[in-house]
């Protein structure tokens, strides 16, 4: 594949910052593909309040974070776009136009719209705005003209639905839009510090700016395998997410070491999750680094300058879009 335009976006929602499982899933691949490309990469604050438009104090601290770790993870402005989807009013105005042309069953069967209800039952999301962010998300990609997407299988529908609807536009107006190409990212087999899958919403991710304490103190109660009752019981590892841990950051020798030794009881379990603490620390150190030169700079500049160059870009298209339809 040859990527040309690529874009792709992260919501500035819970705490805000990134996790391991966003670097692994979906931040490795956006550093990767600054060298294949033009890169759009947008901080979805409107994405947010689809889901959390009751509760929306935290927003502006949690932009700043998600900044700080783009810039952080080597996200570099000098070679990619990064906008706050907000400051581009272009996406609302095309968001409008694509919605007269969208019919509504290609937004009711999306499957995610039907799960999310259903999981989110807590808030009310049978809203006007949360069953169009299918169409909000197309509307990041096509105003870019991004030809590539990064995403993970699980978002491979929404990007079918991004193709529908550029092809009824480009049939109804004329060529307008490229049809986005997925650029699939493997999803992670990351567990969080409770043995489940690391997500913000059940609390138990270690954070790409989470302190050595902090670490420490997350990984260090982190339940094993239930076999290793005593330090005398041999374990298997395949059945402990420190294991699962180990495989992603630690060390080749390390991880066949740990291996052979938790099976016949050679290593103990705290001993073995020091390792971790050190290769995760060992792992996070530069983005810390990064971060902290970021966090003493006026980021704001950067994110300002990134949306005048995302809103140009989304003016021209925009400009195009009306005259095809007349308006
Ligand atoms: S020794 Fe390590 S891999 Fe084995 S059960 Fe303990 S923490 Fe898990």
């Amino acid at each position: 594949m040859n990527p040309k335009v690529i874009m792709s976006g992260i919501r500035p929602t819970g705490t805000g910052a990134a996790h391991l499982g966003h670097w692994e899933g979906a931040l490795k691949s956006w550093v990767k593909l600054q060298d294949m490309g033009e890169c759009y990469y947008s901080i979805v604050d409107w994405h947010a309040l689809t889901t959390e438009y009751q509760d929306v104090k935290n927003i502006q601290g949690n932009i700043r974070q998600v900044l700080l770790d783009l810039l952080a993870v080597g996200i570099d402005p000098e070679k990619s776009v990064v906008y706050l989807q907000s400051a581009v009013k272009e996406i609302a105005e095309l968001f409008l136009l694509l919605g007269m042309m969208t019919p509504l069953g290609w937004l009711e069967r999306v499957p995610t719209f039907k799960e999310q209800q259903a999981q989110l039952g807590d808030r009310d999301i049978n809203t006007f705005g949360f069953l169009g962010y299918p169409l909000l998300q197309t509307v990041d990609i096509v105003v870019m003209k991004a030809d590539t997407v990064p995403v993970g299988e699980d978002q491979v529908f929404h990007l079918e639905l991004a193709r529908e609807i550029v092809r009824r536009f480009n049939g109804l107006y004329g060529d307008c839009f490229p049809e986005p190409q997925p650029f699939l990212t493997p999803i992670p087999k990351l567990p969080g510090v409770d043995g489940r899958k690391m997500s913000k919403s059940y609390g138990n991710a270690i954070y790409l700016g989470d302190t050595a304490e902090a670490v420490d103190k997350k990984i260090r109660p982190m339940i094993t395998d239930v076999r290793r009752k005593r330090r005398s019981d041999p374990g298997v590892p395949g059945d402990c997410p420190v294991f699962a841990l180990h495989q992603a950051y630690s060390g080749a020798e390390e991880i066949a070491m740990v291996d052979g030794e938790c099976r016949k009881a050679g290593i103990g379990c705290i001993d073995c999750k020091k390792i971790l603490i050190r290769n995760i620390n060992g792992f996070l150190e530069p983005f810390r680094q990064r971060r902290r030169r970021y966090e003493a700079m006026a980021v704001a500049d950067i994110l300002a300058s990134g949306n005048r160059r995302a809103a140009e870009r989304a003016a021209r298209t925009v400009a195009e879009v009306r005259a095809l339809m007349n308006i």
